[in-house]
């Protein structure tokens, strides 16, 4: 696959430094049971890189030591890591909030059959990526048969209780198919809640809207049809400085399935570390109540697709 890393290393894109961290993102590994084309981690079934135990202990000591707000699973499938329900009710015996991002189709895969109970039992707020109402396009960035199953895990997850019940949070996730920002928002979650009501019967909190980060799948997929400069000519003529104060490497810190810490999740696919050591990995290990504020933050081109039009984070645009 064509890589966009060496493309995105030499950048103009403005100094940003740590605030408080209040969101601790780990990456739980990158077997996944769908092959997304979008997908900034390459993830998929073939996939065997999983957190192991020993780093799993890391992250609960990390979260024990240090008064993170939030602990935001992702992957891969974070379910398929045999550890996720440990490390879910380890997190929310502290009291924290717990973050699923949740493809939805792994609650009906065989063996998974009591995950939606689970998640619900411990309430775990569930961000689940669904980048279209309607079939078509659903299953030409995921596959077939993705949308009805996606569907059905919806409408679980709605009797038991979320999207409803307040502690039950149940947001969904849009990003664009193609070289276009995302639309408003605002407008795209009204859309989403009357068609997926009318259609399906499914409620759900907020939809998040993710600008594609031309990186991993996404960016060999932009360099191999010749869309890499066109696309970063879009990010790049829609820079909104007011985004800067909240892109989300400000209040976060991502941690891959090793354990080694980057100042986000697209950072952490690029392979770049925290600037404060050098060139070298930093492992969470390593940063047990130690003070992150102030610290500079490793930018790269992709970064303006944080700061494009209406912002981008993992919570969905900056502006809302
Ligand atoms: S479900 Fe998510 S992690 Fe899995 S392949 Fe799709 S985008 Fe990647
Ligand atoms: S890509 Fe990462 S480091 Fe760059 S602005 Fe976005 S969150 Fe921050």
């Amino acid at each position: 696959m064509l890589d966009t890393r060496p493309l995105l290393l030499n950048t103009d894109f403005p100094e940003v430094s740590r605030g408080t961290l209040e969101t601790l993102q780990v990456n739980l590994g990158y077997k996944c049971n769908l092959s997304c084309t979008h997908c900034h981690v390459d993830a998929g079934p073939n996939r065997t890189e999983i957190m192991d135990r020993q780093t799993v202990d890391q992250v609960l000591e990390f979260i024990h030591s240090y008064p993170v707000k939030v602990l935001d699973l992702t992957g891969g499938a974070p379910e398929m890591n045999p550890h996720f329900k440990y490390l879910v009710s380890e997190a929310r015996a502290t009291g924290m909030e717990v973050i699923d991002r949740c493809n939805l189709t792994i609650l009906q895969e065989p063996g998974f059959a009591d995950m939606a109970e689970f998640l619900a039992a411990e309430s775990v707020a569930i961000t689940a990526s669904l980048p279209c109402y309607m079939e078509q396009n659903v299953e030409k960035q995921r596959g077939k048969g993705v949308y009805w199953e996606s569907i059905a895990a919806l409408q679980k997850l709605n009797d038991l209780g979320y999207g409803k019940n307040s502690a039950l949070q149940l947001n969904l996730v849009y990003n664009p198919d193609g070289i276009n920002l995302p639309p408003s928002q605002t407008e795209l979650e009204s859309d989403y809640k009357s068609e997926l009501l009318d259609q399906h019967g499914i409620v759900f909190n907020q939809l998040f809207t993710i600008t594609n980060m031309p990186i991993s799948r996404f960016g060999g997929m932009l360099l191999s049809k010749g869309l890499y400069e066109k696309y970063m000519d879009i990010l790049r003529d829609s820079y909104r400085e007011e985004n800067l104060a909240t892109v989300m490497c400000r209040s976060l810190l991502s941690v891959d399935f090793q354990g080694f810490v980057y100042d986000c999740d697209f950072n952490q696919m690029l392979e770049l570390p925290l600037a404060a050591n050098g060139n070298k990995k930093t492992h969470l290990s390593a940063l047990m109540q130690q003070v992150l504020d102030g610290n500079p933050i490793m930018t790269g081109e992709h970064c303006f697709g944080c700061t494009a039009g209406q912002g981008s984070s993992c919570g969905g645009a900056l502006e809302a």
